[in-house]
């Protein structure tokens, strides 16, 4: 069956699979949806046999319905290969009394791999599908891992140009060298001197902006994105879900057709709405458990109906989550809305002129999927450290906040279901964080040799990712302020 998308702010306006991950951005500002979220008509036990890119192609070729089975069976193959660390992909290790869905063995060692590996892929067909000529523009704001991930999926690729607005100051000193030393012709790495938030708002600007369009258009570039919300960034998430409930199927750990809760680190919303996606295609998932760190808007809404981002924003050893505008969340509040594009336009609105909207009671009534709950900075290190006082398995903060969320949802909610946390990021990514947490007196050291001492300490080489950084020579070192990204735009593209 076909699946279509349109997007949530208005009604009608349908476009294929193809066209969506095109256009990233719907016309009037909205997010694409599916039309209807596919069945997942394949039996979990049969599922359970098979490879991650088997699963993939079953998952995602549901979803993607004008992409034909070689197209997306080749870009499957180029994304899902020897850039990960293990044959798995996403392997699923049990410590404690949970298990960790590791989405972390990609380029850049973080979850955005998961979909940034495949996402020029899909980009690049859907191009050639839709007779494009013009050069594809990936214009990308990041809160640290998406940019990278992003830079290492398009660096180089043929018809594409990269340009990717990080937060200067908001991001690890790891993530940050791993942005300015990025190579390729096509990538433009710029730091602005606001929150991710600020980089995030101009980007949409941007997206928005009909005069540029045209004036790029003249030039022979168009915009897309590659942020979380572009469907074609959102469908491969679905897959590793599915992946991980058939490898507890097939490791026994659970019967097929076993409910199982999943706990998702969040910050955009994008990795725990594929979960939602994955659930309403019928796997059996009970809760999705969303975790915040400190910028807890997310725990909020969830207890109490209201979106309110006007608060401090709190930079937190979990900077991938530090996010007051969440915004994957439409495309639930659009769902919750029954699929009401005008009430969700109107929620949005109040969201851009004042900051906070209020849902509805019947609106309210539908997040039971939902349980939210937020770990402080104290508690994450304490769980990285606890966890590997009892395991020696190490975490990093992100997953931490997760853990954190995940032993409090036990205590709240007693199901008795077996609950998978979703693992972002190698702890390397964020070794002082994790190391400060395991014992202060490691916070002497460099943040290099900070991945030589978490080797010994967690018993896993480092990963290619980290030694590839270390002698790399920086090659974008422009940072401006957030008035002037459309002119740096502009200028990148004028060279
Ligand atoms: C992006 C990111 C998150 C948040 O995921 P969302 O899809 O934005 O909710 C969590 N952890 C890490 C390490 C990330 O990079």
């Amino acid at each position: 069956m076909e699946v279509l998308y349109k997007s949530t702010r208005s009604e009608g306006g349908e476009v294929t699979a193809s066209q969506a991950v095109l256009k990233g951005l719907a016309d009037d500002g909205g997010l694409f949806v599916p039309t209807t979220i596919p069945t997942l008509d394949t039996p979990l036990e049969e599922l359970a046999k098979m490879s991650y890119q088997e699963v993939a192609y079953n998952v995602m070729s549901k979803f993607l319905t004008d992409y034909t089975e070689e197209e997306l069976k080749d870009c499957i193959n180029k994304a899902y290969d020897s850039k990960f660390d293990t044959q798995e992909i996403a392997p699923l290790v049990k410590a404690d009394d949970k298990y960790f869905l590791e989405l972390f063995h990609g380029a850049t060692i973080a979850f955005k791999d998961m979909a940034l590996s495949i996402l020029p892929h899909l980009l690049i067909t859907a191009a050639r599908k839709n007779n494009v000529k013009n050069d594809i523009v990936i214009l990308t704001a990041t809160s640290g891992d998406t940019g990278k991930a992003a830079l290492a999926g398009f660096a180089d690729v043929k018809g594409t140009k990269i340009i990717v607005f990080y937060p200067k100051g908001g991001v690890s000193p790891v993530q940050e060298r791993q942005m300015v030393t990025q190579k390729g012709d096509n990538t433009h790495v710029i730091g602005i001197t606001g929150n991710f938030d600020q980089a995030q708002t101009g980007v949409k600007m941007l997206f928005n902006d009909k005069e540029l369009a045209k004036e790029l258009d003249a030039k022979g570039y168009q915009f897309s994105s590659a942020n979380s919300i572009n469907i074609g960034r959102l469908v491969p998430q679905v897959v590793y879900y599915v992946y991980a409930y058939s490898k507890l199927v097939a490791n026994g750990e659970i019967n097929a057709g076993d409910k199982v809760d999943f706990v998702v680190p969040t910050g955009n919303f994008g990795n725990i709405l594929a979960a939602y996606y994955a659930k309403n295609m019928g796997l059996p998932i009970d809760k999705l458990v969303c975790a915040s760190n400190d910028n807890k808007v997310l725990f909020d809404f969830f207890t109490t109906g209201d979106y309110d981002k006007n608060r401090d924003f709190i930079l937190t050893t979990s900077p991938s989550m530090d996010i007051l505008v969440s915004s994957n969340l439409e495309r639930l509040i659009y769902k919750i809305a029954g699929n009401d594009a005008i009430k969700n336009k109107e929620l949005m609105d109040e969201l851009n002129s004042n900051g906070k909207y209020t849902i509805t009671d019947e609106m309210k009534a539908q997040l039971n999927d939902f349980y939210g709950n937020y770990a402080t900075e104290k508690e994450t290190a304490d769980t990285i450290k606890e966890l590997y006082d009892k395991t020696g398995y190490v975490i990093d903060t992100h997953t931490a906040v997760a853990a954190t969320v995940c032993d409090k949802f036990k205590k709240d909610v007693n199901d008795g279901n077996k609950t998978v946390v979703v693992s972002t990021a190698s702890p390397f990514k964020f070794s002082r964080s994790v190391l400060d947490a395991i014992d202060p007196k490691y916070d002497a050291l460099d943040d290099f040799a900070m991945s030589d001492e978490l080797e010994k300490v967690a018993n896993v080489k480092t990963p290619k990712a980290i030694e590839d950084i270390k002698n790399a020579p920086v090659l974008h070192d422009l940072v401006i302020n957030p008035e002037d990204m459309k002119k740096a735009v502009v200028d990148f593209l004028s060279k």
